[in-house]
């Protein structure tokens, strides 16, 4: 049974980083039939509000990453954020000591930072082990005068080696991995206890994260296994597998202050969530050779682990955008509708929820705009003016002349009198006045005419927009743009 987890701590605005290491997880455990959990890791308290565990719940759900077991959803190994785990802690750490597979450790910063002065260039940085044989009576005076003291790992000596899933062998040489702290002076478990001991717990099978969590994984892997020995969780140690780092700008880690980082860029700019993923999973995997577009559901069938590249991937808005679009074009029109509802909603085009008309209107300009839209939010400029009052449409400079008046006037009469005011009508009425009876090449005929019932230089469709607008809306525009 695989179990994966997605642990992260809740800091507000995901990272994309983060979002991807979600998804591999998810996708993960549905190939194999797996469970998906969510597990907060909050210990770090004072950095947490409590607005961003909402934050976290709402960015999974928006993009469909729900998860098996954890916060809401609750599950065997509940609860899911650490914060109210602390008496586990405190019992593991305990237990850790008994077994000697920990010790307390009671140097001050001041006295480690002194033997290391003493230490010479080049060797190995790290604490050096000072409390890790300290005889019992000395222990006892210690906590007799009340001495202060953190609870270390006693690290054992050897390679930490490992099988990355990603990566192949992994090896860190013993006097790189010095004995670390699992619990501050103050009682405070740190992530290096909290994060093995439950995925011990929960028995987890796989932890797949980024690489830049790989100096964490020599230490998890001696936790683990000092945990199968006391008996917390079943015993056995997961797999790993590192996933290659995003670089942004200049070839650096994608960092939280990097634009295009966080998630709610994405959702606020009209990205579709299978989009944004598909994006995400090409950083490290791909599903065929030439093939970039794909579903969630085609990537839930073909995932392999073994097949994510180790190489540090880019991270490309521009690639990114243009995945985007090509998921928009793949919607069909019911969805496209739905999709876009909230950005008219949003810049107070329509009414929440829109009315019968204004919902029909979206569903007839969704094909419209789906082949010119990258992002769902660039929809709002391009069709605003077929929701808003004639006499809010104010024609950009420059697009009329002097030579527009007679185009118009002669556009005006030719719609004044079609019979059929739809799209092929249009075209028609408009042709024969203005090419046919004007003279007029296509672009100087329509230029004015767009210009004065969008108010822009660029538009969907000129007929099908007229058609949309109706005849009185579009003599109306065409007279004001005349005046
Ligand atoms: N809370 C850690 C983080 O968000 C979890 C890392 C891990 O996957 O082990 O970085």
């Amino acid at each position: 049974q695989v179990r994966v987890r997605f642990p992260p701590s809740p800091t507000g605005n995901l990272h994309v980083g983060n979002v991807r290491s979600a998804l591999f997880n998810w996708v993960f455990a549905r190939h194999y039939g797996g469970t998906f959990v969510l597990r907060v890791e909050d210990t770090d308290a004072g950095r947490n509000l409590a607005e961003s565990y909402q934050v976290l719940y709402d960015s999974l759900t928006w993009l469909g990453l729900e998860w098996d077991e954890g916060p809401g959803v609750g599950g065997p190994y509940a609860p899911y954020v650490q914060s109210e785990r602390g008496d586990v802690y405190r019992d593991v750490a305990g237990r850790l000591l008994e077994s000697g597979a920990a010790y307390r450790c009671y140097c001050t910063r001041e006295e480690i930072e002194a033997r290391e002065a003493l230490l010479p260039k080049g060797a190995p940085s790290g604490y050096d082990g000072f409390c890790r044989n300290l005889p019992a009576e000395r222990v006892a005076q210690l906590e007799a005068v009340g001495a202060p003291s953190v609870v270390r790992m006693r690290v054992p000596d050897g390679d930490i080696v490992f099988d990355d899933l990603v990566r192949g062998e992994v090896r860190f040489a013993a006097e790189h991995v010095p004995d670390y702290v699992l619990v501050r002076a103050n009682g405070e478990p740190l992530y290096t206890l909290v994060n093995p001991v439950d995925d011990a717990l929960m028995e987890i099978t796989h932890v797949l994260r980024g690489e830049d969590l790989l100096p964490s994984t020599p230490r998890q892997v001696v936790l683990y296994e000092a945990l199968a020995r006391i008996g917390v969780g079943p015993g056995r140690t997961p797999r790993f597998g590192h996933l290659p780092t995003v670089l942004g700008e200049g070839n650096r880690r994608l960092s939280k202050r990097d634009k295009g980082s966080g998630l709610a860029e994405y959702r606020e700019q009209g990205y579709l969530p299978e989009a944004l993923l598909n994006y995400l999973a090409l950083l490290g995997w791909s599903i065929a050779e030439d093939r970039d577009v794909f579903t969630l559901a085609e990537m839930v069938e073909a995932f392999d682990i073994l097949r994510v590249n180790a190489n540090p991937a880019r991270f490309d808005p521009r690639k990114c955008e243009a995945i985007n679009a090509s998921h928009i074009r793949l919607l069909d029109v019911g969805s496209l509708t739905e999709a876009l509802v909230p950005f008219f909603v949003g810049a107070g085009l329509v009414a929440d929820p829109p009315t019968t008309e204004q919902h029909a209107l979206l569903a007839a300009v969704a094909p419209l705009v789906q082949e010119r839209i990258q992002t769902l939010s660039e929809a709002v400029g391009l069709v605003a003016f077929l929701f808003v009052d004639d006499a809010r449409i104010q024609v950009e400079d420059g697009l009329l002349s002097a030579q527009s008046g007679p185009v118009l006037a002669a556009a005006r009469e030719a719609l004044a009198g079609l019979q059929t005011f739809d799209a092929a009508g249009v075209e028609a009425a408009l042709r024969a006045a203005l090419v046919d009876g004007l003279g007029l090449k296509p672009r100087l005929a329509f230029g004015p005419v767009r210009a004065a019932v969008t108010g822009r230089k660029i538009s969907p469709p000129l007929f099908e927009s007229i058609e949309l607008l109706g005849r009185e809306s579009t003599l109306a525009r065409i007279d004001a743009a005349q005046g």
